[in-house]
């Protein structure tokens, strides 16, 4: 169906610079004060979401994503909070935006929709009139205007008979359905970016697959960039453009989505990947725990739990993000993937490295570096070398038949 606003933002999605990112992060820090300290959740993270893109933000519970997202737009209560860094978009830079301008930008620039729809929806108003108030939110109409608004949005979010359903309560539609009310109300102010955290991880696998389905034909539809948090790589691979892999409040890699489940350059990727159905790591888990968000470790933070681990990833502070792959190959059987494809999770991938087994050339330098995979790590880093000297570090992509590459 057509939106009623279809001309206006349109005109807008096509003002934003092509040349600059829609979103761009910068050393964003978020910290908490609280009665056991100072909890550091996000450490200086930075990234970019392109205007039409969808960058997924991956990572265990605790590593910091969700609160990444919401700093964006300052939904984190500060205080307690304290939100540094740089958060420009579209060029405006939202760490200095006043608490009215964060309001406008909410829903009609920057909008959200969360995991559980249950607690994001009012339980005694319909779900028709819910929409329809974040529509006036939006836009100065009468209320018999919001409430049609409000159908198209909810047509346009596929419920089925919204003329109906908008006069349900939220008791009376399914947990997919009322994911579906809360993406409806997101699309009212015609966002250039959504930021979709965990939205499916409550539903089923069959209405999970059709929420993801759904958030891409209206992504397409309307030009919007995707901020995707999730933990699960399997809907990494299905929807992404880029990730952001987070740990302990810092980003770890960062890649296009095939270079990364094709040839993860980190230990931390290695072992969620690993942890994927089929891939090894029958426990599902990686084993260990985040560290404490209060009294990090010393160096980089996954070292703890870090099968690579050396003396010298302890002792100096996080590694610096560097360039860490070679353009993947396309063709590659098994583990490769084909542009325009989404990865093959189904492949065993980076089971053999977490048990030492083959080897890889360990070279980044020189011509055909992807820099636009990056990971932070000493093993990619300037001291390579002397760090690894007297230890073969290897890790490879496993075969289905066990053979490396
Ligand atoms: S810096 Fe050291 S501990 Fe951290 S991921 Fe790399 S090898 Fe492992």
């Amino acid at each position: 169906m057509q939106s009623t606003h279809g001309d206006s933002m349109s005109r807008r999605h096509t003002t934003t610079d092509q040349a600059e990112p829609l979103l761009r992060i910068t050393d964003l820090r978020t910290q908490f004060d609280t009665d056991d300290g100072v909890v550091r959740a996000v450490d200086g993270v930075s990234f970019e979401v392109n205007a039409g893109e969808t960058v997924c933000l991956v990572g265990e519970s605790g590593s910091g994503k969700t609160v990444t997202a919401e700093s964006i737009t300052r939904l984190v209560e500060c205080p307690p909070g304290e939100i540094t860094g740089r958060i420009e978009f579209r060029g405006e830079n939202l760490t200095t935006a006043s608490a009215a301008r964060l309001r406008e930008i909410r829903g009609a620039e920057i909008a959200h929709v969360f995991q559980n729809p249950q607690d994001a929806l009012n339980p005694v108003i319909s779900v028709g009139k819910q929409v329809a108030e974040t529509v006036r939110i939006h836009e100065d109409v009468s209320e018999r205007a919001a409430r049609k608004r409000a159908i198209d949005l909810l047509d346009r979010a596929e419920v089925p008979d919204p003329a109906t359903t908008a006069d349900a309560y939220p008791h009376e539609l399914s947990g997919g359905m009322k994911q579906r009310v809360l993406v409806a109300a997101a699309l009212a102010g015609d966002p250039d970016l959504l930021v979709a955290d965990e939205p499916t991880t409550a539903l089923d696998v069959t209405i999970q697959a059709q929420i993801l389905d759904l958030l891409a034909d209206l992504q397409r539809e309307m030009g919007m960039a995707v901020l995707f948090i999730t933990h699960d790589l399997g809907v990494v691979a299905r929807v992404a453009d880029r990730v952001v892999v987070l740990y302990a409040g810092k980003v770890m890699e960062s890649a296009p989505v095939d270079s990364l489940f094709a040839d993860p350059g980190h230990p931390y990727t290695r072992a969620l990947l690993a942890c994927l159905p089929g891939r090894g790591r029958e426990s599902g888990s990686i084993p260990g725990d985040l560290p404490s968000p209060t009294d990090p470790p010393t160096g980089c933070r996954f070292a703890p739990r870090c099968p690579f681990a050396v003396e010298a990833c302890t002792t100096d502070s996080h590694p610096s993000l560097y360039p860490v792959a070679q353009e993947p190959d396309t063709d590659r059987d098994g583990a490769g993937t084909t542009a325009g494809d989404s990865p093959d999770v189904s492949t065993p991938l980076s089971a053999a490295p977490l048990d030492g087994a083959a080897s890889r050339d360990l070279e980044t330098t020189g011509d055909g570096v992807n820099t636009a995979h990056v990971a932070a790590c000493i093993f990619h880093g300037p001291d390579r070398d002397a760090a690894h000297l007297d230890r073969e570090v290897s890790w490879t992509v496993a075969e289905p038949d066990g053979g490396g590459r």
